[in-house]
């Protein structure tokens, strides 16, 4: 793949039309060494312009990391998808002289974001496109709420759910708390040229499925069409059932050969950290293992979600049933949040993360002992 792509703009294309009731945003390059979604929306905005294609929606190109992905890095001091918290962006909304790169980019990305949400009404639908240091099957992340998880039932892949709680600071997560659709759309290995071919059948599925283009309007729809849905995983829920989280200067190395989506046993030997073996905790797939320098998360275990589970939920989510789980021992609501839960674990003992899932929240630990849960819908 071409490395160099020089004068980008962190609008890289929108199309406003007055008459729509959507807008789509599309983020490629947030981390900086992942070319792939930039070059995706490129060649999609060329077919629009070509093509003189007029979207029955608002539609927005964002570039990411523009400094990173000059160079070909991640980040250049910091993980720009990892500063996405209140306190971060209270700091940065008063700033204007920044301590570094991460950060002047991200506050010009989060003017340019409050700025769409500022122009525009209805539904809003945003997509961070990825890639991955080890090989991949296409794959989309989202935070489980209903509305995402609606969304999602338009494309044929395995999704992943519950991910930001092992992360800090993503910026879907930011996204999706003012109840938002955002997924993380993660097509293939860094360098695999299929990886852009991905991307571009992404944006196309999307702007399919908000009805924002006709289908006779996408040249070579059907090749499209068969790139994203040939996985026997398709469709299949997900959830992180272990991660391997990095330690400052630890010295981690992933045993070669992992494609994501591999079958691993439990007490299997997945690598080597500090001269010493790390073994699965549990059996599943491993997911996202680490083959590059740069990251905090050596792998994750996922596992797979039955459908009964996720239909009871559903069901537990629409006839507004959280509200049982205030009146729990060891469970308070947070004053200053109606979404939000404390919860005592010590007290609350029989209540497991996973029934909190069901009831739409997602755990956040914010001090030793007590658990914090927000609700995701
Ligand atoms: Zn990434």
């Amino acid at each position: 793949m071409q490395h160099l792509i020089l004068d980008l703009n962190r609008i890289i294309y929108n199309q406003l039309n007055p008459e729509a009731t959507t807008t789509l945003i599309f983020i490629g390059g947030i981390h900086g060494n992942e070319p792939a979604g930039i070059y995706g929306l490129q060649k999609v905005i060329k077919s629009i312009r070509e093509n003189d294609i007029q979207l029955r929606c608002n539609f927005y190109a964002l570039a990411g990391n523009l400094n990173a992905i000059q160079k070909n890095i991640r980040y250049e001091t910091s993980d720009l998808n990892r500063l996405w918290t209140r306190e971060n962006i209270q700091k940065i909304k008063s700033k204007t002289t920044f301590g570094s790169q991460e950060e002047k980019e991200q506050s010009e990305l989060y003017n340019c974001i409050e700025n769409i949400l500022n122009s525009h009404t209805g539904t809003f639908i945003f997509i961070d496109l990825h890639t991955t240091s080890a090989e991949t099957i296409p794959f989309v992340t989202i935070s489980d709420s209903l509305l995402n998880r609606q969304f999602v039932s338009n494309f044929k892949l395995p999704i992943i759910l519950g991910i930001e709680e092992y992360l800090d600071g993503p910026l879907l997560t930011y996204i999706n708390e003012f109840g938002h659709i955002a997924l993380g759309f993660e097509a293939g290995q860094h360098e695999d040229p299929k990886a852009v071919e991905n991307c571009e059948a992404f944006i196309w599925q999307t702007l399919l499925a908000s009805n924002a283009v006709d289908k006779r309007n996408i040249e070579h729809r059907e090749f499209y069409k068969q790139t994203l849905s040939k996985d026997s995983l398709s469709t299949d829920f997900y959830e992180i059932s272990d991660r391997y989280h990095l330690k400052k200067g630890e010295h981690f190395t992933m045993n070669a050969g992992f494609k994501n989506f591999d079958s691993v046993k439990k007490s299997q030997k997945l690598a080597t950290s500090n001269e010493e073996a790390i073994k699965a905790s549990v059996s599943g797939k491993i997911f996202m293992p680490l083959y590059q320098s740069q990251g905090d998360d050596g792998f994750f275990i996922i596992t797979k979600i039955s459908v009964f589970w996720l239909q009871l939920s559903s069901v537990f989510r629409k006839l507004k049933l959280h509200h049982i789980l205030r009146v729990l021992p060891g469970v308070q609501q947070d004053k200053k949040n109606a979404n939000a839960l404390f919860v005592n674990p010590k007290i609350a003992a029989f209540l497991t993360t996973k029934i909190f899932h069901l009831f739409g929240y997602r755990k956040k630990v914010i001090k030793t002992g007590v658990w914090y849960f927000i609700k995701r819908d």
